[in-house]
């Protein structure tokens, strides 16, 4: 299947009738919606939710709604204050031995939450020749950059010749060692995340990391299986990436079952995203107290290895921190109270501190 934006599937599916807000909801509120943000959809993702309602767990990831319209005064047009942290074109530098490069700012579908909404789907973020150059000479003169992260857009919808000059490149920089991508491609796209790709990302020859982003367990076809299994099976460590999103995936039965497909598909789910403060997105927020409390109903009844870390991006650029409930209290004068996994309570001393170890 060719990478590409399936007008005629797109058209079908926004010409459906969809629950809207009564102010916004004009008869060209979609056009506006449309005409502000990119949209795209890929063959294989609409046949997932070909037919589905508009409250299809998938469709709502990819269909664009008029309440994108309605913009708060809190959202920003750099949610994460990628800006702030860029030396060059390309690169975004915020911890000290890790980079952001994204080559490009093109992705196969565009996410209605995204928090790069503004820039993503533009050409004019596609690096040149000399600003890739100039991005890769960023990157070799700092040696303390141990990982790079290829991110965008989405890396992955780089031709394999494109992907496997960058790999190439990165792999001839001594002090990086590995080198992650993050990327939506094979939910969207998976038979393109296939053999030949694999073979771009090898050209490394360092560790790899793909990070693939996905919400929901329905987004996990036939086609996605044999495409991770495949993955896996060519030596590349997978990880998962999903955005908490309200009416998607906001409830501890809905990420249960994801989590666990994921790790049954050599997966290791790594971070769950609080939703940024992207534009026209806030119909998608939920609060991080309810966030919290699904992360609290998982605990215990998920696997660990099944449980991803809950993260804040804290905006202006100032870092990712984990939304990870409490369940440690220290007491006034010494000790702990420690809630279990089903809510009690219980006293932990310092003296039982210092004389257990970690076996
Ligand atoms: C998210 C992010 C990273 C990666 O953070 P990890 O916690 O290592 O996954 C690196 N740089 C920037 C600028 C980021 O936003
Ligand atoms: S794939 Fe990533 S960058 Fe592209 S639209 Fe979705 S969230 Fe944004």
């Amino acid at each position: 299947m060719t990478l590409r934006f399936s007008k005629q599937n797109l058209e079908n599916i926004t010409a459906a009738p969809r629950a809207s807000t009564p102010e916004d909801a004009g008869e060209n509120g979609l056009g506006i919606v449309t005409r502000r943000y990119a949209v795209g959809i890929t063959d294989h993702l609409a046949e997932v939710i070909d037919g589905a309602g508009p409250d299809d767990p998938v469709a709502l990831q990819y269909v664009p709604q008029v309440q994108e319209l309605k913009i708060l005064p809190e959202e920003l047009v750099d949610p994460i204050g990628d800006e702030a942290h860029s030396p060059v074109k390309g690169i975004v530098h915020r911890y000290p031995d890790r980079v952001l490069f994204s080559p490009i700012s093109i992705c196969a579908v565009y996410c209605r939450y995204c928090f790069r909404r503004e820039k993503v789907g533009k050409p004019e973020g596609v690096l040149k020749t000399a600003e890739r150059k100039a991005a890769l000479d960023y990157i070799r003169t700092h040696p303390e950059i141990w990982e790079v992260i290829l991110t965008g857009g989405d890396p992955l919808v780089l031709s394999p010749r494109q992907l496997g000059e960058i790999m190439k490149a990165l792999g001839e920089i001594e002090h990086v060692k590995i080198v992650r991508i993050h990327s939506r491609l094979p939910v969207a796209d998976p038979v393109r995340a296939g053999e030949d790709m694999i073979a771009a990302m090898k050209k490394a020859g360092k560790a790899v990391y793909l990070a693939v982003h996905i919400n929901h367990e329905r987004e996990i076809t036939d086609e996605v299986r044999t495409a991770l299994l495949r993955l896996h099976g060519a030596g590349i460590n997978l990880l998962s990436q999903s955005v908490l999103l309200r009416g998607v995936n906001d409830n501890a039965d809905t990420l249960a079952a994801l989590f666990r497909a994921l790790v049954g598909l050599n997966v290791k789910p790594y971070y769950l995203h609080h939703p940024d403060l992207a534009p026209g997105t806030s119909h998608f927020r939920l609060s991080i107290a309810e966030g919290q409390e699904i992360m609290r109903a998982l605990l215990g009844r998920l696997s660990g290895i099944a449980l991803p870390t809950y993260m804040l991006d804290i905006p202006g650029g100032m870092g990712k921190i984990p939304l990870t409930p409490s369940y440690i209290e220290p007491f006034e004068g010494g000790g702990y109270s420690a809630r279990d996994y089903k809510g009690r309570t219980h006293v932990y001393t310092p003296q039982i501190e210092k004389v257990r170890g970690h076996g």
